[in-house]
């Protein structure tokens, strides 16, 4: 077994694709989603071993998703930004 050192994002598994994405090397890929500004919401997938130094790094990275039409990111964005101004908010009462 190999010792798993790679932090985690939180990750929901909702709509998970059936077939898994292999990269140049062949090994399975995995699926995010983006929380970038740019990207909201764009699920991407890419190596395991994408950007990992200590392993052969692999460069495999493929977006998923179609990009967001220009003004549902805007709205988007400012939703985001509603509820963490709420939340904060909340926190301070
Ligand atoms: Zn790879």
């Amino acid at each position: 077994m190999e010792e798993e050192e790679e932090e985690e994002e939180e990750e929901e598994e909702i709509d998970a694709p059936t077939s898994i994405l292999v990269c140049y090397f062949g090994c399975p890929t995995i699926l995010r989603t983006s929380w970038s500004n740019e990207n909201l919401g764009r699920r991407f997938s890419k190596c395991q071993n994408y950007g990992n130094r200590r392993r052969r790094c692999c460069h495999f990275f493929y977006w998923f998703d179609q990009p967001m039409a220009p003004h549902a990111k805007v709205v988007l964005v400012g939703l985001l930004r509603k509820v963490r101004n709420f939340e904060n908010e909340k926190r301070k009462e």
